[in-house]
Protein backbone atom coordinates (compact mmCIF):
# COMPACT_ATOMS: atom_id res chain seq x y z
CA UNK A 1 0.00 0.00 0.00
CA UNK A 2 1.41 3.61 -0.70
CA UNK A 3 1.37 5.71 1.52
CA UNK A 4 0.64 9.68 0.58
CA UNK A 5 0.62 12.74 2.36
CA UNK A 6 -1.53 15.29 2.89
CA UNK A 7 -0.81 18.56 1.21
CA UNK A 8 -3.24 20.30 3.87
CA UNK A 9 -2.51 18.92 7.02
CA UNK A 10 0.85 16.52 6.13
CA UNK A 11 -0.92 13.44 7.47
CA UNK A 12 0.04 10.41 6.26
CA UNK A 13 -3.22 8.34 4.79
CA UNK A 14 -2.51 5.16 2.73
CA UNK A 15 -6.34 5.47 1.14
CA UNK A 16 -7.80 8.05 -1.23
CA UNK A 17 -8.51 10.93 1.36
CA UNK A 18 -7.16 12.40 4.02
CA UNK A 19 -8.80 11.26 7.58
CA UNK A 20 -8.36 13.63 9.51
CA UNK A 21 -9.12 16.90 6.86
CA UNK A 22 -10.93 14.95 4.35
CA UNK A 23 -9.05 16.63 1.50
CA UNK A 24 -7.53 14.43 -1.45
CA UNK A 25 -5.01 16.75 -2.22
CA UNK A 26 -2.44 14.10 -1.44
CA UNK A 27 1.39 13.86 -2.62
CA UNK A 28 3.84 10.63 -2.88
CA UNK A 29 6.54 13.07 -3.28
CA UNK A 30 7.01 13.61 0.74
CA UNK A 31 9.75 13.35 3.03
CA UNK A 32 10.98 12.32 6.60
CA UNK A 33 8.12 11.91 9.01
CA UNK A 34 7.11 12.83 12.65
CA UNK A 35 4.53 10.24 15.01
CA UNK A 36 2.98 12.42 17.34
CA UNK A 37 1.74 10.74 20.49
CA UNK A 38 0.53 13.61 22.32
CA UNK A 39 -0.35 16.66 20.60
CA UNK A 40 -0.77 18.97 23.78
CA UNK A 41 2.65 18.69 24.54
CA UNK A 42 4.87 18.38 21.46
CA UNK A 43 6.39 21.09 20.20
CA UNK A 44 6.35 19.83 16.53
CA UNK A 45 2.98 19.72 17.05
CA UNK A 46 2.12 22.82 17.51
CA UNK A 47 4.45 24.22 14.67
CA UNK A 48 2.73 21.97 11.86
CA UNK A 49 -0.81 22.68 13.55
CA UNK A 50 -1.41 19.31 14.75
CA UNK A 51 -4.25 18.28 17.26
CA UNK A 52 -4.91 14.68 16.05
CA UNK A 53 -2.35 12.04 16.87
CA UNK A 54 -0.46 10.08 14.14
CA UNK A 55 2.16 10.27 11.59
CA UNK A 56 2.98 13.35 9.66
CA UNK A 57 5.23 14.13 6.60
CA UNK A 58 7.55 17.12 7.61
CA UNK A 59 8.27 18.17 4.27
CA UNK A 60 5.00 18.01 1.12
CA UNK A 61 5.53 18.65 -2.44
ZN1 LIG B 1 -5.26 16.40 5.66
Amino acid sequence: MTEQACRECHRIVTGSNCSVCGSNSLSTDWSGFVVIIDPSRSCIAKKLNIDIRGKYALKVR
